[in-house]
């Protein structure tokens, strides 16, 4: 055994470096099987190239997130001039839309790739055939019975949420609120959200409050600045939240603009939803980019979501790319049982196998906390893998994250 000048064993800790490094390639033979950017990159030029044609738009127009918004695609007759769908693909989105609305930003329609019936991305936009299957529950976190007020969802001590608009840059598949989204995009009125304002001023224990919907970056700037002007001018509230996807469905909202704002009504959390890492694009980079340089915090509440982001190495690449733009994993969210949406449910067995699988094998900073929603709004309960075996009077029993049982001195 060679010992060092310092006492370290180096053929021992060459071993261990080793072993560490095997782990670590084991997850980079995966990502090698991921496609590259630069095919990404390309087929999503020659996609939006094909969405310009087709809504007859422009560059400019693409930069615009009005444009973006007003010719989101709703029409399965479209969809299958840009994608190329079957007609008996076209009879199904448009049986499934006789239930539950659609549409897609034309940005995130250009990340669906060649192969979109395997698309991460098609699948969390398009309608499928099995949303129309019997199960689940419009209303599973009974928000109708934590409402104390117009627009307000109240469920814990301290915070609440302020729902101000039902529309969304897309309406994702999965949606978790699909009860709010409605049939028609309708922004809260200027009276309910002065009660929801009225209801925070009233409360003073109330010091976070949480302002999404829908997707709240799709109210206009000047309602978005009244909002937060508002929150800010109450003392006892300590900090905002917004809630959108915005960066991620539609990057193009991020302007100078809102960005102003923002800035204006420190400290700001904005909360968003990536779900896989094909969605970290230099465009969402870049919103992300803006909004941090605005003083914003980042975080990402991923959904779990079965065929998605339910395999490990998925997840891990996606909260590693998510810190590489500067955006803190937050929540991984278990899918409720909410109807439309079965098809993407996994069993909380999938969701302990993914934490297992980032504690240890990457930084803690790429670790969110694992969440399931308790029915009736009882509130979020997090769920991990048991790493404290036994406590003793004197001694505790722990679990290594390589499986190592180890014990410690326990000084109650
Ligand atoms: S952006 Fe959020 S609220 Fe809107 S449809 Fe998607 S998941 Fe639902």
């Amino acid at each position: 055994m060679r010992e060092t000048k310092n006492n370290y064993n180096l053929e021992q800790s060459i071993r261990r470096s080793n072993e560490l490094k095997e782990d670590a390639l084991t997850f980079h033979e995966f990502v090698k099987t991921l496609p590259d950017r630069a095919t990404v990159q390309k087929q999503t030029e020659s996609r939006k190239k094909r969405i310009l044609e087709v809504l007859g738009g422009t560059e400019v127009d693409w930069s615009d997130w009005k444009w973006q918004l007003r010719s989101r695609i709703k029409d399965s007759n479209m969809l299958a001039l840009i994608i190329g769908l079957s007609d008996l693909e076209r009879k199904r989105i448009d049986k499934v839309s006789r239930h539950y609305r659609w549409a897609i930003s034309p940005y995130y329609l250009s990340l669906v790739d060649d192969d979109y019936e395997n698309s991460p991305i098609y699948r969390q936009a398009v309608p499928d055939l099995r949303e129309l299957d019997p199960g689940g529950s419009m209303d599973p976190m009974n928000e109708a019975l934590t409402s104390p007020a117009p627009c307000v969802t109240r469920r814990y001590p301290d915070r609440m949420i302020i729902n101000v608009t039902n529309q969304c840059a897309m309406y994702c598949r999965h949606c978790q609120r699909r009860r709010n989204i409605g049939e028609t995009d309708r922004h809260a009125c200027m009276e309910d959200i002065k009660m929801a304002l009225d209801y925070v001023a009233r409360n003073k224990e109330i010091r976070d409050v949480l302002v999404t919907g829908g997707d709240a970056l799709l109210l206009s700037n000047k309602m978005l600045n009244f909002i937060l002007a508002e929150l800010h001018r109450i003392p006892h509230v300590e900090i905002k939240r917004i809630g959108t996807r915005t960066p991620v469905t539609m990057p193009q909202r991020i302007t100078p603009e809102v960005v102003d704002i923002i800035r204006q009504y420190a400290p700001i959390f904005i909360n968003t939803q990536f779900n896989h890492p094909l969605e970290v694009t230099p465009e969402a980079k870049l919103a992300c980019d803006r909004l941090i340089d605005a003083g914003a915090v980042l975080g990402n509440q991923a959904v779990l979501l079965r065929g998605i982001n339910d395999k490990p190495f998925i997840m891990r690449k996606l909260c590693q790319e998510l810190l590489k733009i500067r955006v803190r994993p937050y929540y991984i969210f278990h899918a409720k049982s909410v109807r439309g949406t079965g098809h993407f449910q996994t069993g909380i067995e999938q969701g302990m196998e993914i934490m297992e699988s980032l504690r240890g094998h990457s930084s803690g900073l790429a670790i969110p906390t694992y969440i399931v929603n308790a029915p009736g709004g009882l509130g979020k309960i997090p769920i991990m893998p048991n790493y404290l075996l036994k406590i003793q009077n004197d001694k505790v029993v722990l679990r290594t994250w390589e499986g190592k049982i180890v014990e410690l001195e326990n000084r109650a």
